[in-house]
């Protein structure tokens, strides 16, 4: 319990009622997380009574192994709420309607469902993209409106294409979900939500079970985050939240910052710490992203302040193009590891979209930098590990048919478009799986007596594999797979790089495997093909960064959430880039300020060294352009340096971005003085709201009509 600041031991000593601890980055705020679940459990509290919620699983990896360093051997519950969820629907799944087998869908099948859909009520696929309707369908649903609450407004907002494709294919979607014993991320929480909502009895048992929850980074929870949490602390409301609005950057995936403001609302009696000091950054860079963030409208905010050494300028690089910035990075890394002033993991290289990744990757090879790039999709996304996945669901849930759909031919077989057709119309017509259709092959008319055999055979390798899976040896148990499928032999060319590439996947998969096997050794549940199907289906971007692999991490800027770094490099602060074009685009000063957060997020992950970089010119979708720079580099204090031979860009010229921000900030503010509706808490109200706690006086809009418990603010902010 060594190195807390008074307000952190003030949070971490708080025993019960509701707790936020509202602060900037670097404060401590997953420090004080920590701390406090280890003083609970110092206090007495059971381990299992004490339920931690994070974002990604390597946060919450790491959070179980502090509390363990910091209390030998004590385990407690650290997940996120996907996979918080998950264990709660395996246990109580007959409330919602599915099985114990569920199975969890991927982004891309979660695609194919809706394309099927599509298709089978006659829309075109080409007209409206099936990824857009899967959008729209999701940020309802993360709002917590239903199908049937979509239809009603549908109704009275006649006339937008795309919704009246949504309104029929949402709750179709919905309804082939429960019937193939599947989930998609989204419906993980909802299902939870509606179990919790709809029944108060098993709400009540969960809440005292959890006697004492905490979240961090609450402030980009979503409705149905909220909505569980707050389920959870009812009787117990010792709901314990770590937030700061300043670095809510999942907006477009219907975060709610005002979570924070509703926060106090909902808990009578709410204790709010916050932190003020930055124990992370050099001076230098806390300043940076001071400056840079009181650039939004987010009046009442405290600075940022540190005791921390003011450490070198932050700096501004300018380089010709982007092989050049690629190269100049990968040299400098290079050279500082080589002179043994620096390791490789000290070092972080950002970005706002993925395909900046890759001139950096190639750079860094060439000058034989270890890397890792965090981007967990896309390793269980490639096509021959999906492949797999797809007969390991299968397996465990026979009523998944959208894995069926996707395996059914790979390795082909000769059962073609047309048969699965007939397939799915018996199926449909009989009300079964498709895999029990498979099996009765020989019974449908319909079928070509070619088709039969094949799928006869199908249905009998899944229903062999699912006595084999039954021990539990997944390892095993993929082996068998791949060898019945002879699934090697479709990359046999040893001089084919794609081939090679594949199959060094697909022993990738199994080593996941095994380590999966290794890592369950000595946990609460013994390995079985649901757990490694948990892990495939709900890994993160951030989830395969490892600190201790001595390399350099490359990530986007929303994974790097929550981590910190000596060196940093932000990649391509350009106009287009950060803010993304579509940020630009939609001339909404909303995403505009998000962006703002993000690239905030981005450089305060920085400890000692923060590095942002522009190019003159970059290639970007095959266009080689010239760049502007971001109009979020004027908002900071920072030295420009031109690495090429060009004189250093005049940063402060008015472009026609900075331009656009004006208008922007013209039409938000003229926007602040419309009266909004009283219902939803909008910016301007969460801004009051924040103010008032931060000021300790009880607001006075009717929003925030909760009282004056920010005073405790005030007492406990550091001298
Ligand atoms: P973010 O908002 O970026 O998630 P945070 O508020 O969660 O940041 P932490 O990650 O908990 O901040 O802490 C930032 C860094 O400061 C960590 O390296 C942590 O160990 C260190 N730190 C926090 N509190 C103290 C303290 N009282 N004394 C020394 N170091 C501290
Ligand atoms: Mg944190």
């Amino acid at each position: 319990m060594t190195n807390l600041t008074e307000p952190q031991q003030q949070a971490v000593d708080h025993f019960e009622g509701p707790l936020m601890v509202l602060a900037g980055p670097g404060s401590g705020k997953t420090r004080v997380i920590t701390h406090r679940i280890a003083k609970l459990l110092a206090r007495g509290v059971a381990p299992n009574s004490i339920l931690a919620l994070t974002f990604t699983n390597k946060a919450a990896r790491e959070m179980a192994e502090r509390v363990d360093s910091l209390l030998n051997g004590v385990r407690v519950e650290v997940s996120t709420f996907h996979r918080f969820c998950a264990r709660l629907l395996r246990r109580f799944h007959d409330h919602v309607g599915l099985k114990n087998n569920f199975t969890i869908l991927d982004s891309s099948d979660q695609v194919a469902l809706v394309r099927a859909i599509m298709k089978d009520v006659g829309f075109d696929t080409t007209t409206h993209d099936p990824r857009r309707i899967l959008n729209r369908i999701s940020k309802a649903r993360n709002d917590l409106i239903t199908a049937e609450d979509f239809r009603m407004q549908h109704e009275e907002r006649v006339g937008d294409l795309l919704d009246a494709v949504v309104y029929e294919v949402f709750p179709e979607y919905e309804r082939l979900l429960l019937h193939n014993n599947c989930v998609d991320f989204d419906a993980l929480l909802l299902h939870v939500v509606d179990m919790l909502s709809g029944n108060d009895e098993l709400r009540e048992y969960l809440d005292l079970q959890f006697r004492f929850v905490l979240v961090d980074e609450y402030q980009d929870t979503n409705l149905a985050q909220y909505r569980i949490v707050r389920a959870l602390s009812q009787h117990c409301p010792n709901l314990c939240a770590t937030g700061d609005p300043d670095q809510s950057i999942y907006g477009w995936r219907g975060a709610r910052p005002e979570n924070i403001v509703q926060f106090e609302q909902d808990f009578g009696g709410t204790k709010i710490v916050s932190l003020d000091q930055n124990f992370r950054s050099t001076a230098s860079i806390v300043r940076c992203a001071d400056q840079l963030i009181s650039h939004n409208p987010r009046r009442h905010r405290n600075a940022l302040h540190t005791d921390n050494e003011e450490g070198p300028p932050v700096r501004m690089r300018v380089y010709s193009d982007g092989e050049m910035e690629a190269n100049e990075i990968a040299a400098e890394i290079a050279e500082l590891v080589n002179s043994g002033k620096r390791k490789y993991s000290d070092f972080a290289v950002f970005y706002r979209v993925n395909a900046l990744s890759r001139s950096v990757e190639t750079a860094l090879s060439r000058h034989q930098v270890p890397f890792q790039v965090a981007s967990g999709f896309s390793f269980y996304e490639r096509a021959e590990v999906r492949d797999l996945i797809g007969y390991l669901r299968l397996i465990e849930n026979s009523s998944d048919d959208v894995a069926f759909v996707r395996i059914v031919n790979r390795p082909a077989r000769g059962i073609g478009d047309k048969t699965v057709q007939r397939l799915t119309e018996y199926a449909r017509q009989n009300g079964v799986s498709l895999l029990d259709a498979a099996a009765k092959a020989a019974d449908i008319p319909s079928l070509t007596a070619r088709s039969r055999k094949p799928l006869k055979g199908f249905s009998d390798l899944i229903h062999k594999l699912q006595k084999k899976a039954e021990s539990g040896n997944v390892r095993k148990l993929l082996e068998r797979l791949i060898d019945e499928i002879d699934y090697f032999k479709l990359w046999k060319d040893e001089n084919d790089e794609v081939d090679t590439d594949r199959k060094a996947n697909i022993y990738e998969l199994l080593r996941a495997a095994e380590l999966y096997e290794d890592a369950q050794e000595d946990a609460e549940h013994p390995p079985s093909l649901q757990g490694f199907l948990e892990l495939a289906g709900l890994t993160s971007e951030a989830d395969s960064v490892d600190e201790h692999k001595g390399a350099v991490t490359l990530m986007t800027m929303h994974a790097a959430k929550g981590l910190e770094f000596p060196v940093v490099f932000v990649l391509g602060v350009e106009s287009g880039l950060i803010p993304h074009e579509r940020a630009i685009r939609d001339g909404d000063p909303a995403s505009f300020q998000e962006e703002r957060r993000l690239l905030f997020v981005a450089v305060t992950r920085a400890m000692e060294e923060l590095n942002l970089t522009q190019t003159r010119q970059r290639d970007f979708r095959g266009v080689r352009r010239y760049t502007i720079a971001s109009p979020f580099i004027p908002e900071m204090e920072m030295e420009v340096v031109a690495e090429d031979d060009q004189p250093a860009p005049q940063m402060r010229q008015p472009s026609a971005l900075d331009e656009f921000v004006i208008k922007a900030k013209q039409r938000y503010q003229a926007a602040q003085s419309v009266p909004t509706a009283p219902k939803i808490m909008s910016a301007a109200d969460l801004e009051k709201k924040l103010a008032a706690m931060k000021a300790g006086s009880a607001p006075d809009d009717a929003a925030g009509a909760a009282g004056d418990k920010g005073i405790e603010a005030d007492r406990l902010r550091p001298a």
